[in-house]
């Protein structure tokens, strides 16, 4: 060949991503056998000695075209199946992001919550980080539903709860519903005082949001009590004592009147 020899052809065929799987038969001299070795290391695939026979010239074509084409159907194959392994790994996040969901009010369920707080436990042992935790129940909520209705009472969970996602600070913040007309919000990395903060935010908020009580003993409008605790995980403390806590200061702002904020000793 001139200018560049065979060698050299093969190897910047096989460095073009476009012409990489086109198969390479050489046609050497016999004395030229030396270089096969260095050809086929190069990407040829097959060779022929000159003067090249029409019929085995032809019949090697054939096969290397067969093998050709078979290389061809299993990469789109190949890249079909990783097509499908895509979609199927998209369609898992999805059900997952479904599954950790609260059906009524969109925010975090009580399965993802507790999933969370099992890793945030970790990481703050781990960090040596506080962790708080903010436990909030509707204030006489039986009674909303005996007077508006239970569908009314839906409505209204999911008006409160569309009311504290927006008060989150932090994006490792996280609201879930923790059973009936409670919520949790589980804050990482932050003290009593930042999360007794977002609790008091929270609390005026869903007393200014102006949902009709008529019923309710504390004036005529919906409120929400809540209880805040923090706590600095370690291998002898488990997150149960921090939302145990929270339950038992809550407690507390339900005893102490309703619509407020009580907080509990820091462990
Ligand atoms: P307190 O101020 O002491 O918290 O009084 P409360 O009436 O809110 O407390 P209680 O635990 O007696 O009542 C909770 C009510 O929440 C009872 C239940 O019917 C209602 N509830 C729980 N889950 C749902 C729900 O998904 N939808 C509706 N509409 N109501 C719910
Ligand atoms: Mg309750
Ligand atoms: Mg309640």
């Amino acid at each position: 060949m001139p200018e560049i020899d065979g060698i050299a052809a093969c190897r910047q065929l096989k460095s073009h991503e476009d012409l990489r799987d086109i198969p390479i038969i050489i046609v050497t001299g016999m004395e030229e056998h030396e270089h096969l070795e260095a050809a086929f290391a190069a990407g040829a695939t097959d060779y022929l000695t000159k003067p090249a026979n029409k019929r085995e010239l032809l019949a090697r074509v054939r096969s290397a075209m067969l093998l050709k084409q078979e290389m061809d159907r299993r990469k789109a194959r190949e890249k079909e199946l990783l097509e499908l392994t895509e979609k199927l790994e998209e369609v898992n996040r999805k059900l997952h992001l479904l599954s950790s969901l609260d059906s009524l009010t969109g925010v975090a369920n009580r399965r993802y919550l507790d999933e969370y707080l099992a890793k945030e436990w970790k990481r703050a042992v781990r960090e040596g980080t506080q962790l708080s935790a903010i436990m909030i129940d509707i204030d006489f909520f039986k009674a909303f539903n005996d007077t508006y209705g239970h569908l009314a009472g839906d409505d209204c969970l999911r008006e409160v709860a569309m009311c504290l996602q927006g008060l989150k600070r932090r994006p490792a913040d996280l609201l879930g519903r923790y059973g009936g007309e409670e919520f949790i919000v589980l804050l990482p990395e932050t003290g009593l005082i930042g999360a007794a903060a977002v609790a008091e935010g929270m609390c005026a908020k869903v007393a200014g949001l102006g949902i009709r009580h008529e019923q309710s003993a504390i004036g005529d409008y919906l409120t929400i009590s809540l209880g805040v605790a923090t706590i600095s995980p370690d291998l002898e403390k488990s997150s149960k004592m921090l939302i145990a806590n929270a339950d038992k200061a809550l407690y507390r702002a339900k005893q102490g009147g309703r619509n407020r904020v009580e907080e509990a000793e820091m462990l």
